[in-house]
């Protein structure tokens, strides 16, 4: 559960979150550090040995990565993911003052302090071992046939906000966005992705052996003996197996079309009668409803055939391991050990365990996003911020209008209809205007797991009560402090909030070059998902409907297959390439984005005579702003683990594959034709 929107675009997959407190004086908790300045364009992360015309990310970026080695607790290190350790050290001071237990703090300072303090209760969580899930467990121990499962499995959902057996939730109508219906979704596998399970070739194998020994770990910390946990952990993978090979590919899961499945309550019960849907229904306290869409009805088809086929004590198994592995960070230092040993340190490749204050205002901030958000806007993100950063929005949509009537393959009709879509976009920036009320959840500085199952509860029942309401556009995905930004295709929404409005991304002291290149470039990234393989397959209004001519959408596609062949050919790690048809979004709105910044750019400085700084002319400077949003070190592991789950392309690509499709770069750096950062003009792909 917690699933974000199906279609949401986000600038990053990892979207990194942090934030802060205030007392209810209304004086601020002082905090420890304040947030370190970086400008938007640093010629100390440049590598000027290297020709830009080869290699424009070494070009721009080569300082940086010398500089900035991957951190042993990281599992890749980027401008983004420094500029989120930054928050997160920020926010430590802050909840360190929250945590202290004295009668004059107000509401909001006692939420996150008193979570904090529960999560940094080392011995106690130790001391308490397993026993926080304890109740759960002999739940799943009481189960006496397959029918009773439904009443547990909503449980389970709403306390671990995670796919058990299935994802659940909300949704908007996709032919009526206006409209909350309810969600199913495929789900209930413990490896990253489906195509874990499916792939033959070695090194999936050789994950696979890896994962069933993490599955017998988790069983023995559960008190099973060594032989007992190795069958257990067979039967978990070949359930898990399953469901995998059910499972829609998330290239499948790019086509809105595959996913809009509508129904009636009465054709849920069709296609898998085997679970008691009602009593599942009422146990997680849905409202009534008349209409629900079930994203990957094949899933369900098999969920129903394993019912019954798997005799209940396979499903005792599957379920013990889903809820102590969900738990497992929660909990005393085996659990919390083997966790990482497993998800960080193999699959992502981090070398160790974070300090625990870091992963407690981690949590903190995770479960009580707006609680922790409020404080940081009002300490980081000024009125005038907010108004400069929506005049940026505005040229760029301006530029954007522009370009849609300068498109000379698309015809009149379909460029009323973009302009429209163009139009009808709500900009979101900063935070939101009305915050989320936490008071209700049950805070307690002694239960640490107790806590995060009380705000995933919160949370889950916080998206189911919008069913059959009207859509709320005021609401955001994710909290301010998040270094980060996405387009919702449904709500027709651009969202930047504060924590991705901060130097070295956008940046007050600098001039315009290296701010339109760089938070421009994401603005316009931002905006052309709404027009990208998927986003534009929605209208206006968010809803799934068609507004291209037939010619025009093949036009339109054609276009898409030349950064589909271009992105194909790139290596992510050893000979493993990138999806290009999972990144396609990703790399379209990259582009365009760039483009419209450019134009953006060029429109607001035209009056002014721009001169050369750092020996750099303004022209480079835009690319190599653009260019340092991204500056990275990535660690293999995890380049592997998103070359299959992230639709996003390496930082590398994200920058040299943009650049190679501008001519307005080579002429800037003066490459010549031949040069790996240029394409012959016939070659070069134009798709906004
Ligand atoms: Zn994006």
């Amino acid at each position: 559960m917690n699933t974000k929107p199906v279609y949401l675009s986000a600038l990053l997959l990892i979207s990194a979150s942090l934030a802060t407190a205030q007392d209810k004086s209304g004086t601020e908790v002082a905090q420890k550090p304040v947030l370190p300045y970086c400008p938007s364009l640093d010629v100390t992360s440049m590598d000027k040995s290297i020709d830009p015309c080869v290699n424009f990310y070494r070009y721009a970026c080569g300082g940086w990565q010398s500089k900035n080695p991957i951190p042993s607790d990281q599992t890749s290190w980027s401008v983004y993911g420094k500029l989120y350790e930054d928050n997160l050290n920020f926010l430590h001071g802050i909840l360190e003052q929250a945590s202290s237990d004295n009668s004059h703090r107000d509401v909001v300072t006692e939420e996150v302090g008193d979570f904090y303090a529960a999560c940094m209760d080392e011995s106690l969580v130790e001391k308490r071992g397993i026993s926080a899930v304890q109740s759960h467990l002999d739940a799943i121990a009481k189960l006496k046939s397959v029918q009773e499962m439904p009443q547990l499995i909503a449980r389970l959902q709403l306390v671990f906000g995670r796919s058990i057996l299935f994802a659940a939730g909300s949704t908007q109508d996709p032919d009526n966005s206006e409209l909350v219906i309810a969600e199913l979704d495929q789900g209930g596998l413990g490896l990253p992705d489906r195509d874990y399970y499916t792939k033959t070739d070695d090194k999936s194998k050789q994950t696979r052996e890896r994962y069933l020994l993490h599955v017998q770990k988790i069983f023995e910390l559960a008190g099973d003996r060594p032989e007992t946990a190795k069958q257990n952990a067979d039967t978990v993978m070949r359930m898990e197996t399953a469901l995998a090979n059910a499972s829609l590919t998330r290239v499948e899961r790019r086509d809105p079309y595959k996913l809009k499945n509508k129904m009636a309550p009465s054709g849920l019960k069709e296609l898998a009668p085997n679970f008691d849907w009602k009593t599942y229904y009422r146990e997680a306290k849905y409202p009534d409803f008349e209409i629900l869409n079930v994203d990957t009805p094949p899933f369900f088809k098999e969920v129903n055939a394993r019912l019954t086929a798997e005799p209940i004590e396979n499903w005792k198994t599957y379920l013990r391991f889903h809820v102590v592995d969900s738990a497992s960070p929660y909990l005393s230092s085996a659990f919390v050990q083997e966790n990482f040993d497993f998800y960080r340190n193999y699959l992502r490749g981090a070398k160790e365990q974070q300090p625990r204050w870091k992963r407690c205002v981690s949590y903190t901030n995770h479960n009580l996003d707006e609680a922790l958000g409020q404080v940081y806007v009002a300490k980081v993100f000024s009125p005038e911020l907010k108004q400069s950063t929506l005049n940026m929005v505005k040229r760029i949509e301006d530029a954007m209008a522009l370009r849609i009537r300068q498109l000379d393959w698309m015809s009149p009709e379909t460029k009323t209809q973009a302009l429209t879509k163009l139009q009808g976009i709500r900009n979101k920036i900063g935070y939101p205007d009305k915050w989320r009320d936490y008071s209700s959840i049950k805070i307690l500085r002694d239960d640490f797991a107790g806590n995060v199952q009380r705000a995933a509860e919160f949370e889950t029942h916080r998206r189911i009560n919008k069913i059959g309401k009207p859509v709320d556009h005021g609401e955001w995905e994710i909290p301010p402090p998040t270094v980060d930004a996405y387009y919702d295709p449904q709500m027709n929404d651009i969202n930047f909030p504060a924590g991705v409005l901060q130097p070295p991304l956008l940046d007050a002291k600098m001039d315009d070059a290296p701010n339109y290149g760089d938070t421009g470039g994401t603005i316009g990234h931002e905006l052309t998902h709404g027009f990208d393989d998927e986003g534009s397959q929605f209208d206006a209004k968010g809803n799934l409907k068609n507004w291209w001519t037939k010619e025009d959408r093949e036009r339109f596609e054609t276009r898409t297959k030349c950064i589909v062949d271009q992105y194909a050919q790139y290596v992510v790690v050893d000979d493993v390439h990138i999806n290009s048809k999972l990144t396609l979004g990703e790399d379209v709105a990259d582009l365009g984005g760039e483009i419209l910044a450019y134009m953006a750019w060029k429109n607001a400085t035209k009056d002014l005579s721009l001169h050369p700084i750092d020996g750099l002319t303004p022209e480079q400077r835009f690319f190599i702003g653009f260019a340092q949003w991204d500056c990275a070190n990535e660690r293999p592991e995890d380049l592997r683990v998103r070359a299959m789950t992230d639709p996003h392309s390496p930082a590398v690509y994200r920058i040299n594959g943009v650049v190679a499709n501008m001519p307005e770069f080579s002429q800037a750096f003066s490459c010549k034709q031949g040069q790996p950062m240029t394409k012959p003009a016939e070659k070069v792909c134009k798709v906004w």
